[in-house]
């Protein structure tokens, strides 16, 4: 089957435990050290087996067949990647079974992340995300003060609407914004407001 590695911790004598997604699971798995064995990185895109024993505390990951993209190659573009990889593990770290559209959705940004600005892929993956899971919040009522969000359009951690002077936070654009929360496209927000979006993400899920 194959899945993306969320996690990789190392464990003893150089073995390591990899957490990774699939389209219907969060696995850990342990994966014995072996000097033939091909590297395992964070985010990569892998094919693989479980092998499972009633001896073993986890199944082990074995058969791995890397599944490459060619932008593994820019360093500045795995480098987002991990970090937009390391907070799709804390969102979903203690989940087992998952719906498909997490797969989906990264599956989908992979094969895009060398062509567009990656912030904006993970931006607009982000806003499909908060839909799937039913908590955008498109009505851009604040959620500190309640009122309807005319101007002075901010937003928190998980892309809460907010008036900027209620969370003390940067003003948006909120033509741009709407259109994001409508359309799922960064079109009508300028780079500057794309790495203020980009750095809310980062604050987690
Ligand atoms: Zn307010």
């Amino acid at each position: 089957m194959q899945g993306f590695i969320l996690k990789i911790t190392r464990a003893k004598n150089e073995d390591i435990i990899v957490n990774i997604l699939t389209k219907k699971h969060l696995y850990t798995l342990y994966r014995f050290y072996g000097a033939r064995h091909s590297i395992l990185n964070l985010g990569y895109k892998i094919d693989f087996e479980i092998e499972y024993s009633t001896k073993a505390y986890l199944p082990r990951l074995r058969n791995i067949t890397h599944l490459g993209y060619n932008w593994l190659f820019e360093s500045q573009r795995v480098i987002l990647w991990q970090q937009f990889i390391q907070r799709f593990f804390e969102h979903l770290k203690d989940l087992y079974e998952l719906e498909e559209f997490y797969f989906d959705i990264l599956n989908e940004s992979a094969a895009i992340w060398g062509e567009q600005n990656p912030k904006r892929v993970a931006i607009e993956k982000y806003t499909t995300i908060l839909k799937k899971e039913g908590r955008l919040h498109r009505d851009l009522n604040c959620f500190i003060c309640h009122q309807k969000i005319e101007k002075n359009l901010s937003l928190a951690r998980g892309f809460l609407p907010s008036h900027s002077e209620c969370i003390h936070s940067d003003i948006l654009p909120q033509k741009g914004i709407e259109y994001l929360f409508e359309e799922n496209s960064t079109l009508f927000l300028e780079d500057i407001y794309v790495d203020k979006l980009w750095n809310i993400i980062m604050q987690g899920f």
